[in-house]
């Protein structure tokens, strides 16, 4: 890690877009400063940048959109919503023209609530209840995931019994994983998700004798937070090979190449450029369908990090500052903890992945030395880590704000009450205005499903 130069820059990398200080140095996020944010929602808080979620669903619309369009082929985009969803979120996905994809009938729940109709949802998920197919089949989403073998006569004997023909997709484990920066691909990889590709065709024969499904093609998924294109082509020319050989028996319209686009969390991430990404996954299958002498298939893709994550700025208030001495072979050095007032059960990526995260100090400017610092919850556990290294003003004082970039993803959705902490509240802002998404959990809701209480149970010891 190298010492920052001027800690008041905002790397327009990992901020949103409109993300920059004003005359006095405050952070202001769409025109909204942060101390207005504060106090009028409280810290923690999850701050959502309308307009940088809105064109990030755009430009990757139109990434995959313009070279597909050349190609004579559809695409048809799937919002992610377990990267960060809200009935408002939902909405903004479905004003921008795309589709929702959700992994439970939670997030069915609420894709529906925000008046998502059916044909614009795709389930998918491992294990999905009798009560959440259902409930996509009475709803008439557009596709349900199947992944494994089992499921097949589940969802063709629900179809059935509504009077409907499902929608289905096979969800492929095609061997190749991709993680960060490299890909792999191996002949099986050991993990819960989809089919080998060895067994797809004879699934797919089993998919079309059943009148009550309509089989719409393969699905595959390789991973999340991928930095490199490589990947996918892979992934896409393994499921091509099987798709062409189904396509000699049925039709088989689609092809679906999932999500996991990388972003930027520090500076020295490179995010993927979704220009490239779009233009060398789509002509990569366009010339692979030629070369099999098939007709190339619409593609789906189901982007949730790459949309969310850069959108949201976490806001803390700093309660404790500690400087402990850390021994090494090199001789002793000094930490900085600086304490916020939430932590792992805000951002659980830090202590579940190892995901590095940077902090800045948001309520003004500063020309102070920078200190290597990390920045702690609190949480009883050592773990309780949001940002393990980063650089923040040695004058950095209690009751400061500081800001969390590239938080909109994963977070609100992995938030824990752990410690009987409230989840926080969500704000987005846009044009100089700030409207709740969702508000904290207070102690009355979480005391609210405590039976002891709620039954009133007087102490007798
Ligand atoms: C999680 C998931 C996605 C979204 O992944 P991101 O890394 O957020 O883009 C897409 N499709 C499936 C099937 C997933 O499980």
């Amino acid at each position: 890690m190298q010492t920052p130069n001027d800690l008041n820059l905002l790397n327009d990398k990992v901020w949103p877009a409109s993300a920059a200080r004003d005359g006095t140095g405050e952070i202001q996020i769409g025109g909204v400063g942060v101390g207005e944010l504060a106090s009028k929602y409280g810290t923690p808080l999850y701050v959502i940048d309308e307009d940088e979620f809105r064109s990030r669903l755009n430009q990757l619309n139109r990434a995959f959109t313009k070279p597909a369009r050349e190609h004579g082929m559809k695409v048809r985009m799937y919002y992610a919503a377990k990267a960060l969803l809200t009935t408002d979120i939902a909405r903004w996905v479905q004003q921008e023209g795309y589709s929702i994809d959700v992994a439970s009938g939670g997030e069915l729940s609420v894709a529906l609530a925000a008046g998502f109709e059916g044909p614009k949802i795709g389930l998918h998920g491992n294990n999905k209840s009798l009560s959440e197919i259902s409930k996509a089949v009475t709803h008439g989403v557009n596709a349900i995931v199947i992944d494994s073998e089992l499921e097949i006569e589940r969802i063709a004997s629900i179809a059935e019994s509504n009077s409907v023909v499902q929608g289905v997709r096979l969800r492929v484990n095609s061997g190749v994983h991709a993680s960060t920066h490299e890909y792999l691909a191996t002949a099986r990889e050991d993990q819960k998700f989809g089919i080998p590709l060895d067994q797809v065709e004879s699934l797919v024969e089993v998919i079309r004798s059943h009148s009550s499904l309509r089989f719409l093609g393969l699905h595959s998924h390789i991973g999340s937070q991928i930095f490199v294109v490589d990947g996918f082509i892979e992934a896409a020319r393994r499921l091509l090979q099987t798709h062409a050989k189904l396509a000699e028996k049925g039709e088989v319209p689609e092809l679906n190449l999932g999500g996991g686009f990388g972003i930027a969390y520090v500076d020295n991430d490179k995010p993927v450029n979704i220009k490239e990404i779009g233009q060398r996954i789509v002509n990569n299958v366009a010339s692979l369908a030629e070369e099999m002498g098939i007709k190339p298939p619409d593609l789906c893709f189901e982007p949730g990090r790459v949309i969310a994550g850069p959108s949201g700025v976490t806001l803390y208030n700093v309660g404790t500052i500690k400087d402990v001495e850390v021994s090494s072979e090199k001789g002793t050095a000094v930490r900085r903890y600086v304490s916020v007032d939430g932590g792992m059960s805000d951002n659980l990526r830090s202590s579940l992945y190892g995901a590095e995260y940077s902090a800045s100090l948001a309520s003004r400017a500063t020309d102070a030395e920078p200190v290597l610092s990390r920045v702690v919850g609190k949480h009883c556990e050592s773990g309780d880590v949001v940002v393990n290294h980063t650089y923040l003003p040695s004058d950095l004082a209690i009751n400061e704000l500081i800001a969390v970039p590239a938080t909109g993803a994963y977070c609100f959705s992995l938030a824990s009450n752990y410690n009987y902490l409230g989840r926080p509240p969500m704000a987005s802002v846009r044009a100089g205005e700030s409207t709740l998404l969702v508000r904290g959990e207070t102690e009355q809701d979480m005391l609210a499903r405590d039976e002891g209480y709620r039954t009133g149970k007087p102490n007798e010891s």
